[in-house]
């Protein structure tokens, strides 16, 4: 059976070019990037290298990029890095509807003695500005928000958001883990002071990302140990991991404009459904949105269901954390929107990549309106 892979927010599949890549990094080069001699140096030109290309992508100076593991540990990095270098600032900024890594670290400041205040979103997922600034005080250290979210694709607007503040004097943390080959991101226009994201969100390997950490921003080192990245993370590099990246970033940035392409797969399919099934909601659809993520919330089904009934086609989605295996709750995002509980069980989220073809499209937005059709009768019978 064909696999049709509509879950690019969850994970995407590594680039042929970057495979290729990392290859010889698994196989032959293997020496440790700290080692003094030609297999070390190998290694070690091979992360300098990958180094220079995630800068290219992002517009920063090479040393402003530590490597790691991804985006939750940038996250950790950049929280818990803040609140040990400025102990006289104890409050903290973030949205509602943040990937639940930064949630679980803003709960771990709280039980720090920090101060976290949340702030709330519309029905569109657009951030309350208003509540932003007025949550901005003397002894705010870091506002965290994400570039773009992993459930609706609603892109927050970085440039207000830098503005209102800087102009407090507060720090400024992008979460840019769903941004990155999705939508330009480019620090020498943004005052943004740390920036995490993650290599498999963009077709490059799992486990390897980095956090941007301004120049001139001094934190505490994350990881204690080595003196790899410049005794920020210690730790013998991941090499194949971060040729991967750089190979990664560096066909992210080269296919940015095929954005538009993906854009019309995606509204395609949305006119399809909206004009084939009912009491059909599009989540996030009002605002300006990452041209990839469609979440579709079908009233009177439950998402798994339809997950599953699509997975035995070949059609890889996923519930957009709407109602995880097991677990009936509405996503914290989806709650945060006000979105109806009417709609919010039946939801799922698709994803596409830059390797999602039209023909693709054609087939799910074929399939989909039958397969809800069959659920919400089978629903009708059980309650009957
Ligand atoms: N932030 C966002 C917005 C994400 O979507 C994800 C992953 O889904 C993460 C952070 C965590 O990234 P990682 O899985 O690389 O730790």
């Amino acid at each position: 059976m064909n696999v049709i892979y509509l879950d690019n927010n969850a994970t995407t599949r590594l680039d042929p070019a970057v495979l290729d890549a990392m290859l010889p990094f698994l196989r032959d080069h293997y020496g440790n990037a700290g080692s003094a001699h030609t297999l070390g140096h190998l290694s070690e030109g091979a992360v300098a290298q990958a180094r220079e290309q995630v800068a290219a992508m992002l517009a920063c100076a090479p040393m402003e990029l530590t490597f790691n593991s991804g985006g939750t540990e940038g996250i950790n990095h950049a929280f818990r890095g803040v609140f040990e270098a400025f102990p006289a600032k104890r409050h903290f900024v973030v949205s509602l509807v943040e990937h639940p890594a930064v949630l679980a670290v803003a709960e771990w400041l709280r039980r720090q003695g920090a101060e976290v205040t949340s702030v709330g979103v519309d029905g569109d997922g657009r951030l309350d500005l208003v509540a932003l600034e007025a949550a901005l005080r003397p002894d705010t250290a870091l506002v965290s928000v994400m570039a773009a979210n992993n459930e609706t694709g609603v892109l927050f607007p970085l440039d207000e958001i830098a503005g209102l503040v800087k102009g407090k004097g507060a720090l400024l943390h992008v979460d840019a883990t769903q941004a990155i080959g999705k939508i330009p991101i480019d620090t020498s226009k943004l005052p943004v002071d740390l920036l995490n994201f993650s290599g498999h969100k963009f077709h490059g390997p799992k486990g390897v990302g980095a956090l941007y950490i301004r120049r001139g921003l001094r934190l505490k080192p994350f990881m204690l140990g080595g003196h790899q990245e410049r005794g920020r993370r210690g730790g013998t590099e991941n090499v194949p991991g971060l040729v991967g990246l750089g190979k990664a970033s560096e066909l992210a940035a080269a296919h940015l404009p095929e954005v538009h392409r993906i854009a019309t797969l995606r509204d395609h399919l949305e006119t399809d459904l909206r004009a084939r099934v009912s009491e059909l909601h599009i989540t996030g659809a009002g605002s300006p949105r990452l041209a990839n993520t469609s979440l579709l919330s079908f009233q009177g089904l439950e998402g798994e269901a339809l997950l599953l009934k699509l997975n035995e086609r070949g059609v890889c989605v996923s519930t957009g954390s709407a109602c995880t295996t097991g677990q009936k709750e509405p996503s914290h995002v989806l709650r945060a929107m006000g979105v109806s509980a009417a709609f919010t069980g039946g939801t799922i989220r698709l994803s596409l990549s830059r390797f999602t073809t039209m023909e693709e499209i054609h087939q799910v937005s074929e399939m989909l309106p039958g397969l809800v059709e069959d659920l919400r009768r089978s629903d009708l019978f059980a309650m009957a």
